[in-house]
């Protein structure tokens, strides 16, 4: 029908604006969407885990430049029964910790953030220092 039709063509899609409130929110808000990545403009989806990420520091989607997953307790959630730790670019984690030195360039790579490396609840073994 005629009017079904026009009515469904105005249907934009939107893109919320507003900050989302968690990580876990924004994975699952982007959620098989087509994402390019800030660094190379490559077109990716977040379902292709192993190579698109989103950076929990500036929110740029990444599929290079990527630091690693932290392995803090505030950057681990769940996302339809799996377990999904939040991914970071090398421009936003604390540098003076080891952990966050050695990138391979692997988004399995472990990294630390800032408000991990801050919680008490992080295992001080990740919370190393560089020294000269
Ligand atoms: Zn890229
Ligand atoms: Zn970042
Ligand atoms: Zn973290």
């Amino acid at each position: 029908m005629k009017c079904c039709y026009r009515e469904r063509s105005k249907i934009i899609p939107v893109r919320p604006t507003e900050q989302p409130k968690t990580s876990r929110e924004f994975t699952e808000l982007f959620w098989g969407e087509a994402l390019t990545c800030g660094v190379c403009k490559q077109t990716f989806t977040l379902r292709q885990h192993e190579v698109v990420a989103y950076c929990g520091g500036c929110y740029k989607f990444l599929h290079c430049g990527i630091a690693g997953k932290c392995v803090g307790p505030n950057c681990s959630f769940q996302i339809r029964g799996e377990t999904y730790k939040q991914t970071w670019c090398q421009a936003c984690i604390p540098t003076q910790y080891l952990i966050n030195l050695y990138h391979t360039g692997s988004p399995e790579c472990d990294c630390l953030c800032h408000e991990c490396a801050e919680d008490p609840n992080t295992h001080k073994k990740y919370k190393r220092i560089q020294t000269n």
